[in-house]
């Protein structure tokens, strides 16, 4: 499959990992947005949010359990951070490979542009 994060993943394409298990893979943004952007993705390809079914329940529950530690490593987990996911071309992602961004380090504006 062309997929940029699948090939990131296999480790066809070299990243900056930051955690890695058998459901989930984290790399460091590579246009960072903010001191800490991070990337957690299932290691299964999902397109987006909006095409997670029951079966999928399990890795993007563990997701969020993952950017609480990396949260917590990265010193940003008590002065706060985000965690997201754009959907489609409006949502603005730009990689159809379920993603969820983790941004902290500094004071985050709302609502986004
Ligand atoms: P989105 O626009 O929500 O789909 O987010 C995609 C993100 O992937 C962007 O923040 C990009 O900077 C990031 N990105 C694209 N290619 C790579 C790569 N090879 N390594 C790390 N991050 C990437």
């Amino acid at each position: 499959m062309d997929c940029i994060f699948c090939k990131i993943i296999n480790g066809e394409i070299p990243s900056s990992k930051v955690y890695e298990d058998d459901l989930v893979y984290a790399f460091k943004d590579i246009n960072p947005e903010a001191p800490i952007h991070v990337l957690i993705v299932p290691k299964k390809h999902i397109e987006s949010a909006h095409q997670i079914d029951e079966s999928d329940f399990q890795s993007v529950g563990h997701i969020h359990l993952i950017a609480q530690q990396i949260a917590k490593e990265s010193g940003i987990d008590q002065s706060g951070y985000r965690l997201l996911t754009n959907i489609g071309k409006d949502g603005g992602q730009s990689v159809s490979h379920l993603h969820y961004h983790l941004l902290g380090g500094r004071q985050l504006k709302w609502p986004p542009g």
